[in-house]
């Protein structure tokens, strides 16, 4: 797989969507999204310039933790209160904060450790049961529950997966619903909100995304290829 000329191909796709609406691929962060994939391939797209990855289970960031060469590690899945622990002083960022319990659970973890750890609050505009995070509504309560309780806690955005469409476009109004809460909330003004980041796009609809307003996307499988899910353990 020419992890390179992927990268370069991402690189380029977003550079000239940040330009159609005004900015630049500069504006909009590659988080490259390491999830069943070795640390041969992680190191050698590390290599080639990439300056974040995003993985989605604990278990797997342990696993890989030491052998990875310097980088940022975004947890980007679902995360079990009993595990925030394990990865509190790992990960530079915590894209799936979905509810009040793990906001605190995190605020008591970064405590221990003397840091203020950054999250996003991912929001399902697209309501899909089979997927995390809560609604559009939700979210204006969310923000001001974290605000009002997790002193160790930055919020730095919002986060939202699409739900899979054959044509992307019809993702596109999933994420500027998003789009409309981030520039909403971002007008807070409270010294633990500080939004910087929009979280939206994977490898089918991150031009979409991008489009819409996101300036972090997450691309897997346009980097690495696809996943072999045999590989697959634990949470
Ligand atoms: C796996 C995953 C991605 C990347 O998906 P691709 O389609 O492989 O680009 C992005 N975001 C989350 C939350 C994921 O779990």
């Amino acid at each position: 797989m020419p992890i390179k000329e992927n990268i370069g191909y991402i690189n380029q796709i977003k550079d000239e969507a940040a330009r159609r609406c005004g900015r630049t691929g500069e504006d909009v962060l590659l988080v490259a999204v390491t999830k069943l994939h070795d640390v041969d391939e992680i190191n050698e797209a590390i290599d080639c310039g990439i300056t974040d990855i995003g993985e989605n289970k604990v278990q797997e960031i342990m696993n890989k933790y030491d052998r990875v060469k310097p980088v940022r590690w975004h947890l980007i899945g679902h995360l079990q209160t009993n595990k925030v622990k394990y990865i509190i002083d790992k990960v530079s960022m915590i894209h799936s904060v979905e509810s009040l319990k793990l906001a605190q659970e995190i605020d008591k973890r970064a405590a221990q450790h003397n840091l203020t750890m950054d999250i996003l609050i991912q929001v399902n505009s697209a309501e899909e049961e089979s997927k995390f995070g809560i609604t559009t509504e939700e979210t204006g309560q969310m923000v001001r529950d974290i605000l009002d309780s997790c002193p160790n806690v930055r919020i730095r955005g919002l986060m939202c997966i699409a739900p899979f469409e054959d044509n992307p476009e019809d993702a596109r109004v999933y994420f500027e619903q998003v789009k409309a809460l981030y520039d909403e909330y971002s007008r807070i003004d409270h010294p633990n909100l500080d939004f910087k980041y929009l979280s939206m796009g994977m490898s089918n609809d991150f031009e979409v995304a991008i489009e819409a307003g996101s300036n972090l996307i997450r691309v897997g499988t346009m980097i690495f290829g696809a996943r072999d899910y045999s590989k697959k353990q634990g949470n």
